[in-house]
């Protein structure tokens, strides 16, 4: 199956990670023990694929009485910053895992790995290069090409000794030289043709400050890292898979204070019309298309929190995904539904009108006010009651009503008597326009023995529609979303993400809402009558954003696949 092009909705149900660690306890490998460690570079904020990550991780410590650490992969200075340390182990937080003891940096580890090297140069297994990183890019030839070896790569020990021990003292420019591995040009496998392990950067580091001036690349940080620490079961996805020999040998070839730690991949987490790639997502900060990292239509931990996502639907949704041996796109509808499922069950029900028209209630006894008993969940007492005002002007939603109906149009419409939820049945009379023909106010009148919406002679209307009385509305911006990605594999086929931008992704709608709402708390979720599932901004409670609609697009889409 192509890569990120298939909609693999066959999960696995045989999760072959967790089996694989079944069977390492059952032949005593690691000596029965278990640890794992979930290892972000701190160079962004983590998205819903690291929540994937996480809960395997923690997952698995925790199911075989395990541990599992968190482990900052802090090589690279240029992008990483301190920021990042905190935001990441706050999310973690609200993911509900807690790591093994305080956090781990690969750069604690800076010392250790330099003496590894020098190791490998005693063994001659590595060497000091002159050659430019191009050159060496040029001469590491292809699939079917064969390398090139460096004219450096035999170099005494002694000599590479010196020559190591300068780059670290400053004694050479940045990109002057590196230490490469000295392992096998002609590999198969190019992870194997003399990789990188070291480079020169004169760049401070946000722990190490500017103690170091050479940095170990990934591949010569990652395994040891997992070593020093009692790492049994390495976890990654599975562009590391051409890595593990490379993995395998370098830590082969020290002298290890415990178990050799053992690679493992499993296939990441794709999304259709969502993009789990951190460059892209700085991307979308940086120019300004996103309000920032925790923007609400961000799929970072942080965007899904600010939407009222809660950590645990991310949880079910991540399990029911399941973890497989192979690349796939999952629906978005799948995770909306999860996270919808779940809200269902514990969001007050509230009235909010996005888009409002007024509505004057010609037969109202003027200045009368109506309070309504109303219950916050249809299905769960507990949830209590409030009260609900009702009066002769009211807002309702604006494609509520229309003056010339289409066909099967059963709102309300001149002549026409529709329920106001929880309140009365009205009928429309006429409206009044504007200049341009907007409708500026709808004038009805009300059946006084309807009260609680219901008719004592039977009769059946076809609609019951949302409405806020005017007078004690409150008023509220409300953000509706579409999907941030028109394209349900955004930058498949080596296009630009960004080239299917949705440019209607977000609608801002002044609204207006019922008065308890006044008194939300910030990140409370609660359901919109007719409207979906919505969240008070995280900073500002008068601010709404729509976390996912009411209609199950995810069984809808089952349905039609199986036509
Ligand atoms: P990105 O590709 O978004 O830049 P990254 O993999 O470079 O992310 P890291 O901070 O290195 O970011 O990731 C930490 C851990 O999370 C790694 O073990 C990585 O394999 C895992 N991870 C990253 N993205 C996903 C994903 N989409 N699904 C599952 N695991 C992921
Ligand atoms: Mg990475």
């Amino acid at each position: 199956m192509e890569e990120g092009r298939s909609a693999d909705n066959e999960f696995e149900s045989v999760d072959f990670v967790r089996e694989k660690v079944k069977s390492d306890i059952a032949a005593d490998r690691f000596h029965g023990r278990v640890q794992t460690r979930f290892p972000p570079e701190p160079n962004g904020f983590l998205h819903i694929g690291h929540a994937k990550s996480i809960y395997l991780n923690f997952g698995i410590a925790e199911e075989f009485g395990g541990t599992c650490l968190l482990r900052f992969d802090d090589t690279n200075p240029e992008t990483e910053d301190t920021s990042y340390v905190r935001a990441i182990q706050e999310d973690l937080e609200w993911l509900g895992v807690t790591p093994a003891g305080e956090a781990r940096y690969a750069s604690d580890y800076f010392e250790q790995i330099y003496d590894w090297a020098e190791d490998l140069i005693n063994k001659g297994l590595a060497f000091v290069d002159d050659q430019s990183a191009e050159t060496i890019s040029e001469q590491r030839g292809g699939f079917g090409q064969p390398g090139i070896e460096s004219p450096f790569r035999d170099r005494s020990v002694q000599e590479n000794l010196a020559l190591f021990r300068g780059m670290r003292d400053g004694q050479f420019a940045d990109g002057e030289k590196v230490l490469r591995a000295k392992i096998d040009m002609q590999a198969d496998n190019m992870w194997l043709r003399d990789p990188v392990l070291y480079r020169i950067r004169r760049i401070p580091h946000h722990r190490t400050e500017d103690r170091w001036i050479i940095y170990p690349t990934y591949d010569w940080a990652h395994g040891q890292s997992d070593a020093i620490e009692g790492v049994t079961h390495s976890i990654c996805t599975l562009e590391f898979a051409d890595h593990r020999p490379l993995y395998e040998w370098c830590l082969s070839h020290l002298d290890l204070p415990g178990d050799t730690p053992e690679q493992t991949e499993f296939a990441r987490l794709n999304i259709t019309h969502t993009v789990l790639s951190k460059r892209v997502l700085r991307t979308l900060v940086e120019e300004g298309h996103v309000d920032g990292w925790d923007d609400a239509q961000m799929p970072t931990v942080r965007g899904l929190r600010r939407r009222g996502y809660p950590a645990s639907a991310l949880r079910d949704f991540v399990d029911r995904v399941g973890v497989a041996k192979t690349n796939s796109t999952v629906e978005v509808e799948l995770l909306e539904s999860f996270v919808r499922t779940e809200l269902n069950e514990i969001a007050p029900r509230r009235m909010a009108v996005t888009k409002p028209v007024k509505v004057v209630i010609t037969n109202w006894p003027e200045g009368q006010i109506e309070w309504f008993d109303v219950a916050n969940h249809p299905n769960n007492p507990d949830l209590g009651t409030r009260s609900v005002p009702f009066s002769g002007e009211l807002w309702i939603e604006d494609d509520d009503f229309k003056l010339d109906p289409p066909p099967k149009y059963f709102r309300l419409t001149p002549g026409r008597e529709v329920r106001l939820r929880n309140a009365y049945l009205i009928t429309a009379v006429d409206a009044e326009v504007d200049g341009d023909g907007a409708i500026v106010q709808v004038n009805c009148t009300y059946d006084p023995d309807t009260r609680g919406g219901n008719a004592p002679d039977g009769r059946k209307v076809k609609s019951t529609m949302h409405w806020v009385s005017a007078e004690h509305a409150v008023d509220a911006t409300v953000n509706l979303y579409d999907r941030l990605f028109t394209d349900s594999h955004p930058g498949s086929e080596g296009t630009d993400p960004l080239e299917s931008l949705n440019p209607r992704a977000k609608e801002i709608c002044h609204a207006k809402v019922e008065p308890v709402l006044a008194d939300i708390g910030v990140g409370e979720v609660i359901q919109f009558e007719r409207l979906g599932y919505f969240a008070a901004d995280l900073d500002d409670p008068s601010v709404f954003h729509r976390t996912v609609g009411l209609r199950d697009e995810w069984a809808n889409l089952q349905k039609r696949k199986k036509k």
